[in-house]
């Protein structure tokens, strides 16, 4: 199989509620860019970039620009299934992680349909129902407590992110009624998006451990270093990693440095291929991923998904895929079935992610 042309084209999805994070994350919106790579035998091959300028330092522009200005010419008449080369060609050009991310999810997608099998069989892993979190948005408590047992009546969701990192005592708060509204069986963690310091983060983290706190996601700083590791020998639950390890590399200095007990995964970020050398170097060390979210909608749902199931024995924690229900619409023909806390994929070659055409019109910003 060639490559014979690759498209990049800048979306925009409205969600239903505005999401928040860190010190300066926030949108209303998912505008992301669709990445289409077309194969000389017929089959497209798709996947979601994410710009998130405050994260990676890609804007939507920077994407469709980079992949059309660079990464498209590199790899016309290129073998899909040759990924080392065409690594090697991504990879003349720095950076640009969700860019590249977005080109090898889609190049996964067109090998699996050429193969007739899905990514997570590609991959070694199989078609399975796959449990998911739900990320709560910020509020005051009993408002995100409505929020999270709508969840559970409605999508039978029994795992819930919460933001955290602005008001310890508010977010202990949050931890303790959330458990008391739930119960014993609700898996339950913060990502406090490096907003603690050190001490605060021991104090705070050692109170939410009293709820049954499963996991914090980067409480502290990420180039903190050894204090890192003073925080994850003093804290009763492990370190999730993400923003830390958004490279193989990053991973290898993150779990030599003993600071994380969760390799987070990111598969906007890191494609199939670099997240599948990420989960053998965590099992390597014995050490389990969890696969994050993005903000994605449907596609890149998707194949977050298919990663996952690929390498399933790695994932022991609900995938934070629930998502996607907060946005008004979805580029996907069939929306994906959220039911019994659990995505269920379609049964199709590929990422079985097929494009609506006319929502495509309606939602695409390049005209
Ligand atoms: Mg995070």
């Amino acid at each position: 199989m060639k490559i014979t042309k690759i498209e990049a084209i800048p979306f925009r999805i409205p969600l239903r509620k505005v999401s928040r994070w860190g010190a300066h994350g926030v949108r209303d919106s998912a505008e992301h860019v669709l990445v289409r790579v077309h194969g000389d035998n017929g089959l497209t091959g798709i996947a979601e970039a994410i710009p998130r300028p405050v994260i990676y330092g890609e804007t939507q522009r920077s994407i469709a620009h980079i992949i059309d200005a660079y990464f498209a010419p590199a790899l016309l008449e290129q073998d899909p299934f040759h990924r080392q080369a065409i690594h090697e060609r991504l990879n003349v050009i720095q950076w640009n992680p969700t860019a590249k991310g977005a080109i090898d999810i889609a190049l996964h997608d067109l090998m699996g349909q050429a193969c007739g099998v899905s990514v997570a069989e590609f991959l070694g892993g199989e078609l399975s129902p796959l449990p998911v979190s739900y990320m709560l948005s910020l509020g005051d408590v009993d408002s995100m407590l409505k929020e999270a047992l709508e969840a559970r009546d409605r999508w039978g969701i029994t795992a819930y992110k919460i933001k955290a990192g602005a008001n310890p005592a508010l977010d202990i708060e949050r931890v303790r009624r959330l458990r008391e509204a739930l119960g014993a069986s609700a898996f339950i963690f913060i990502d406090a998006n490096q907003q603690y310091s050190a001490d605060v983060a021991i104090r705070t983290i050692g109170r939410m451990a009293e709820f049954d706190l499963v996991m914090a996601e980067e409480p502290v700083p990420i180039g903190l270093g050894r204090l890192r590791k003073k925080v994850a020998d003093a804290i009763p639950v492990p370190i999730l990693s993400d923003d830390s390890v958004c490279t193989l590399v990053e991973v290898r200095r993150e779990i030599e440095l003993g600071a994380i007990g969760v390799v987070g995964l990111k598969t906007p970020r890191t494609g199939v291929w670099e997240s599948m050398k990420i989960i053998h170097l965590a099992e390597a060390h014995g050490m389990p991923c969890w696969m994050g979210s993005q903000g994605v909608s449907g596609i890149g749902t998707l194949a977050s998904a298919h990663v996952a199931l690929g390498a399933s024995r790695a994932f022991p924690y609900p995938a934070d895929l629930g998502n996607f229900v907060k946005q008004e619409d979805d580029l996907l023909r069939s929306p994906i079935e959220l039911r019994e806390g659990a995505i269920h994929l379609p049964q199709r070659p590929g990422l079985g992610a097929s494009v609506d055409e006319e929502k495509l019109a309606r939602y695409r910003l390049d005209g």
